[in-house]
This record gives structure tokens, C-alpha cells and sequence, in this order.
């Protein structure tokens, strides 16, 4: 049995004062939340008022993107040891911002999934078509050469911090949601590859969450299909409101 997972990634959005009062909010609605995994990555200048608030509550932190070296001169990037510093359990990497204006690639993703998981933090590697690409049958294809680059021989330690979301580019901030038989398709085409990779019974049991436009209204029927595990949630995950009532799918 999988178990949901809620992420929410506010993106370059609230100032620490903004933050502090939404994770406030959210810490004391979904306090009772005990049958969800609930992530919420605020913006790197949040994290560690974020993780004050957080420490001990069912709420935990991730960060949007991580370096994959240690420590450097790398200007303007962070690593894993800092994250964890900063009390971040998880990281997302590979959104579709980070391949789209800063070059992250596959093997981007790749390096730093191995460097986040040899610090200990669990990843949330995102994946997904453009427009372009599913209008040209191309699906597929992408998504599966999305996994076989950013997944490459993975340790059994880095299959069990792995955590995939299916955002198709599409529907990012657009609006414009995957239907739920759509995103089904997807996912259940996500775990067959995965299953190709590494073997039926890892497969079977890794989350895969869908990303792209998820809304309180929608978050139901999405939960309702065999392989959609959970949802990253960008838009919606800033309003502590809004973000609560998706918990509470
Ligand atoms: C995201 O940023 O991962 C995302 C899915 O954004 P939105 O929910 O706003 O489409």
C-alpha cells in the first residue's frame, strides 16, 4: 500500500514574514493529518523559520533544487549538507522551471539525486512532456527517456529516497489539468518503465505524485486512480487554505 503524499512548492513566492504566517496556519490545520505525507518547500531564505515552526509536527520541509556538489565556488547555489542544515528531509529536483530557464538536464538530475540521497535527503524527481510533445505523440518517448537518464543505475539506497512526480509541462501553472484518465495513463506507463528498470516489486511500491494545476476541486478524483500516489502542488500550495483542503483530499 502507498502511502498519499502532498507536497507543496511555493516557487519564488513569500517573503519570511508571509511564510512564517502560512506555516502557522497549515501546522494547525493538519495537525489531526495522521494517513498523509505532507511536504511543503518554501523558498531557500524560508527554511530555517520554516523548520523552527515545523520541528516535531507532521509537516516536513523540502527544498525546490540542490546542487549536486558538497560545497564550492558555485555562486548562488546550495548543497545537500546545507539543506539538511537548514532542516530539510526532502528536495525537488528537476522541475520543469529548472530545466526550462536554468539548463537542468537529465543528467543534472541524475548527479544530484545521487548527492541529495548520499546526505540523507529523500527526492522528488519531476518529470514530464511539453505541449509540443504530447500534441506530437511524443509522450512516451520523453517520459521514458526522462527516466532512464535521471533514474541510471541507482543504489537500492537511492531507489528507497525516491519519489517521482509526472507534471506535464502543459499543465504547470496553466490551469489547464491533466483529466484524471490522462494523467493515469501516464503514471501507470511512469511505473511500467520503472518496473523495466528496476523489477516489479520496487515499482510496485514507489509514489508517484502528479503535478500540474491541482486544485481543492480536483485533488479527488486525480487520488482516485490506481497509480496517482499523491500530488506537487505549486499555485495552490500558497494559499494555506487551499493547501489544507488538498491535504484533506
Ligand atoms: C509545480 O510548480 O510543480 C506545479 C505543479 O505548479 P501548479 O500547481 O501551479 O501548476
Amino acid at each position: 500500500m502507498r502511502r498519499p503524499f502532498i507536497a507543496g512548492n511555493w516557487k519564488m513566492y513569500k517573503t519570511n514574514s508571509e511564510a512564517e504566517e502560512t506555516i502557522r496556519y497549515l501546522k494547525d490545520k493538519l495537525k489531526e493529518i495522521e494517513n498523509v505525507d505532507i511536504m511543503i518547500a518554501p523558498p531557500y531564505t524560508a527554511l530555517t523559520i520554516a523548520a523552527g515552526i515545523t520541528a516535531g509536527s507532521n509537516i516536513y520541509l523540502g527544498a525546490q533544487n540542490v546542487h549536486y556538489e558538497n560545497e564550492g565556488a558555485y555562486t548562488g547555489e546550495i548543497s545537500p549538507p546545507m539543506l539538511v542544515s537548514a532542516g530539510c528531509r526532502y528536495v525537488i529536483i528537476g522541475h520543469s522551471e529548472r530545466r526550462q530557464y536554468f539548463g537542468c538536464t537529465d543528467k543534472d538530475v541524475n548527479l544530484r539525486l545521487k548527492s541529495a540521497v548520499r546526505s540523507g535527503l529523500k527526492t522528488v524527481v519531476c518529470i514530464g512532456e511539453k505541449l509540443e510533445e504530447r500534441e506530437s505523440g511524443k509522450t512516451f518517448d520523453i517520459l521514458s527517456s526522462q527516466l532512464s537518464e535521471s533514474l541510471k543505475n541507482l543504489s537500492e539506497e537511492e531507489k528507497n529516497m525516491l519519489i517521482v512526480a509526472y507534471e506535464p509541462v502543459w499543465a504547470i501553472g496553466t490551469g489547464k489539468t491533466a483529466t484524471p484518465d490522462i494523467a493515469e495513463e501516464a503514471h501507470k506507463y511512469i511505473r511500467g518503465k520503472i518496473a523495466d528498470m528496476y523489477g516489479r516489486d520496487f515499482a510496485s511500491g514507489v509514489r508517484i505524485l502528479y503535478g500540474g494545476s491541482v486544485k481543492p476541486d480536483n485533488i479527488r478524483d486525480l487520488m482516485a486512480q490506481d497509480n496517482i500516489d499523491g500530488a506537487l502542488v505549486g499555485g495552490a500550495s500558497l494559499d494555506a487554505e487551499s493547501f489544507s483542503k488538498i491535504v484533506n483530499f
